[in-house]
């Protein structure tokens, strides 16, 4: 079985881990060296079963850690050529890095497949990605992305398992104390995706056989791990699916205490 494993997910901090304990591969990094290492000893993986790092984007939620990842694993990046440029500006990778451009496209990592898909959020050629194990089961990771559209739908569709950004409460945003340009930025078609635009997503990929779900990125904020699953189990109700008979939901916590799906 291959596991779907979030390190870290929030506003703060993103890394997730796929595969087998012993060859998989890291979706973003922005998660300390330190946390890294503990957070995979909690699910019994050492460090060198990542055979690859994918970042979706550049925000720093989501590369905090790479340039030390790197160093520590001696591994290839993967990104959008936008992406790259920007980590490329940043000086972001140590000498003699193995950085590769996938969009659109798919790359062969650790007995898997590994597919880039685009998505709508303010960054350089931001993107998302599907892994396909040799079983022929796939998982998908999907966060920072403003709206949902019928492509992305279509690129997640038939996953086992998947993780979805469930980012913000739209009630907690309007009220909260985030400045206007700010809540208008997450809001906005190039943000985040909200708790209810997450369910309803949910609710069309049940009816398309995913049946594992996780609630992602959950905004520190604007958002409470109670409002995400609530709004879910409320729209997967409404679409006829009884929770843990018919479906399993969690909610990644900002740092993991070792809680994985297998797909
Ligand atoms: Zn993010
Ligand atoms: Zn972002």
């Amino acid at each position: 079985m291959s596991l779907l494993y979030p390190l870290c997910s929030s506003s703060k901090g993103n890394a997730v881990f796929l595969g087998e304990r012993d060859a998989g591969i890291l979706i973003d990094a922005g998660i300390s060296v330190r946390q890294f290492k503990h957070s995979l000893a909690l699910a019994g993986i050492e460090p060198p079963a990542v055979r690859a790092i994918f970042i979706t984007h550049e925000h720093s939620d989501h590369i905090r850690g790479l340039s030390s990842l790197v160093s520590l694993l001696q591994v290839p990046v993967y990104a959008s050529k936008e992406t790259l440029e920007v980590l490329i500006r940043k000086d972001i990778f140590p000498y003699q890095s193995t950085i590769c451009e996938i969009r659109r496209s798919t790359a062969q990592v650790a007995g898997m497949e590994i597919r880039a898909f685009p998505i709508s959020h303010d960054a350089a050629g931001p993107q998302c990605y599907t892994v396909t194990a040799e079983s022929g089961r796939k998982a998908c990771v999907c966060t920072d992305l403003g709206r949902m559209t019928p492509e992305i739908l279509a690129c997640l569709s038939g996953s086992s398992a998947l993780l979805l950004e469930s980012n913000y409460d739209p009630e907690m945003l309007r009220k909260g104390s985030y400045p206007g340009y700010l809540k208008r930025r997450i809001a906005s078609p190039e943000g985040h995706l909200s708790n209810p635009e997450c369910a309803q997503a949910l609710a069309e990929l049940f009816g398309e056989g995913t049946t594992r779900f996780i609630l992602g990125h959950l905004s520190e904020q604007n958002n409470r791990p109670e409002l995400a699953f609530a709004a879910a189990l409320a729209r997967l109700d409404h679409a006829g699916a009884l929770l843990n008979e018919d479906y399993i939901l969690r909610v990644a916590k900002p740092r993991t205490m070792g809680e994985f799906l297998e797909f």
